[in-house]
Formats: C-alpha cells, structure tokens, sequence
C-alpha cells in the first residue's frame, strides 16, 4: 500500500521533451563524466579528453535546445563516448581479468522512475542503447549476460566481434587509477531537460582486476545511476563495489527528499564523508531537479564538464 501511495505522484510513463507544454521553457542543464582517478596527465594526452568532452556537451546541447527528451540525450551523450576508444565503456572497454570485454550499462528517467540496464554483455556496441531498449521495450529492469545478448539480437542490436573492443589508446587508464591496482575510466550523465524531466546514466568496463561475471555499481540503480524529478539525476564512478554497498546515487537523491538537503549538500555528505569514511574512491556527478549542475568526487582526480542552455561549456579534470 505504501508503495502505491509513494509511486501515485508519478506518472506511469516518460514523455518527451518536445510536447506543447514544454516548448515555452528554454532552461536546460547537462553535465557528463569520464571517469575517476588521477588524471595527472600532461598537457598534449589530456587534450583530446578535454576536447572530446566539449564536442560532446555541445552536441548535447544542441539536442536539448531543440526539445529533445532527457533521456534521449543521455543516450546519445554516453553512446559517443561509448564509440571513442579513450574512455572505459563501449570501444575503450577495460578487459577483465582473463582478457575479456564485459561491459555494464544503465539508464533511468526521473518523471517516471523507468529504468533499464545491462550487465556483462560482451557484443554490444553501445550497451546504453541497450539498456534504453530494456527501459523502453521489456518489462524488466536489469538483463544481464547471455540473456542480455539474446534480447539485444531480438531487438536488432548487431552482434560485435572480441576485438573491436582490443584498441590500443587506452593508456590514460593505466596512468590513472583511483586504486594502485584498479584502473577507471567509466562514463556517465546527468540531464535536465526542457520540460523539467531528469534522467540519468552510467556505462562501464569496469576494472582490469575484476573476476569474470564481476557487475560493478554502474548497471545497478540506486548505486552507479539514479533519477528521480523530485530530487535529482545522479550518474557515479569509482570503486564499484562500495557505490553498490553505500547505494550512493539513490542515498543522494533520498537525503533531498528526506532531509531536505540541497543537492550540493546531500552529494558532498555521502562522497566526502560517508564513502570516504569507509574507503571508498571516486565521485558523482548530478543535476537537481531546478537544473542546478554539481559534481563530487573524493578521488585525486574525476574527469567532468558541464553546459546549460548559455551554450557555455565547462570542462575540469579536478
Ligand atoms: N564504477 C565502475 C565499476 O566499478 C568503474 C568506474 O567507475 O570507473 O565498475
């Protein structure tokens, strides 16, 4: 019964951007991450990171100015990310352990609570995609592994082969890593769009050391993505397995809700007090649900940027 009450308040299903109500409203906001570490890179290898990310915030806004969905942004935001080889998701995926590809994924949007993910796939291209399709065209929230593949072959995602993943640009990684022995590189967003809806996602490699079979936080709702209007669209990176255990992207948004926090204030009580206290590296970014941008991260360093409907982008390493 509770559960009904809480969810009455929220519509059953996502609409776009681009409806009569919403062209009035010119305000967006976007923010994006690259991943968590130490990013102390020297000037000509942080380049194309810093250039990357501002071709991809002004794409994004140029699709949220013209009434594009949240949520469709957030997908073609980490889908290009996703394509280029110098970030851990997608193309640049880390391998595991063995030398395998297995990659994680997940969308949320915020009007509706709709979610979707994926969790070691190892040949989709573009496993936000993916996630989309679950969100959007499967009663469930999270498919993972041969499953996941067969309902990507079902719904037209072409199969890749191993070694489209195998490129070579992937040192920055290798220089950067939150934990000596874990390597980051993930890649997320958060959106605000011209209708007022958030969304949130999150797509990943993981981390060279892990295990086969090993989903990270990225894929799972409430740790690595979380999206609510009432409270914000929060999209993490870090050591996924304390994101899992602390539930950090949902703690955030249950902190406005509860405590009546600022976002600011929720995102930098969990990730500089709660997650540091027990150990665990890495950071958020997020928009709240007046559009209001900020970015936490309690590793050296989170490769990070942000635009609004100005067109002004901002791109910071710390
Ligand atoms: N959170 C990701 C994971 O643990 C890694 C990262 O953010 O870089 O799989």
């Amino acid at each position: 019964m509770f559960a009904i009450g809480l969810l009455s308040t929220i519509p059953a299903k996502s609409w776009g951007a681009d409806s009569a109500e919403c062209r009035t409203q010119k305000k967006f906001t976007a923010i994006v991450h690259g991943g968590a570490g130490a990013w102390d890179l020297p000037a000509d290898e942080a380049k194309p990171y810093r250039d990357f990310i501002t071709k991809t915030l002004k794409q994004v806004h140029d699709q949220l100015k013209n009434g594009r969905s949240a949520v469709d942004v957030v997908v073609m935001a980490l889908s290009r990310l996703e394509d280029s080889p110098l970030f851990n998701a997608g193309r640049g995926a880390i391998a595991n352990r063995d030398g395998e590809h297995e990659l994680d994924a997940s969308l949320m949007a915020g009007d509706s609570l709709q979610a979707g993910a994926v969790a070691a796939v190892k040949t989709v291209k573009n496993p936000i995609q993916l996630a989309q399709a679950v969100m959007q065209q499967s009663e469930h929230v999270l498919l993972v592994a041969t499953g996941a593949e067969t309902f990507a072959r079902n719904h037209g995602f072409k199969a890749v082969k191993p070694q489209y993943f195998q490129v070579k640009n992937k040192k920055a990684y290798h220089r950067s890593p939150v934990a000596a022995d874990k390597k980051y590189g993930t890649v997320g967003a958060a959106i605000w769009d011209r209708c007022g809806n958030l969304a949130a996602g999150t797509s990943t490699g993981g981390y060279r050391t892990k295990l086969p079979g090993r989903v990270g936080d990225s894929p799972i709702i409430g740790a690595g993505t979380y999206a609510d209007n009432r409270s914000a669209a929060v999209s993490a990176t870090g050591h996924g397995e304390y994101f899992i255990r602390y539930a950090v992207t949902h703690d955030i948004s249950a902190r406005m809700r509860y405590q009546k926090l600022s976002l600011a204030q929720a995102a930098d009580t969990v990730i500089h007090k709660v997650l540091k206290k027990a150990g665990g590296s890495g950071g958020i970014v997020a928009v709240d649900y007046q559009g209001k941008p900020h970015a936490a991260f309690n590793s050296k360093a989170m490769l990070h940027g942000w635009i609004d409907h100005s067109g002004q982008a901002v791109v910071k390493f710390k």
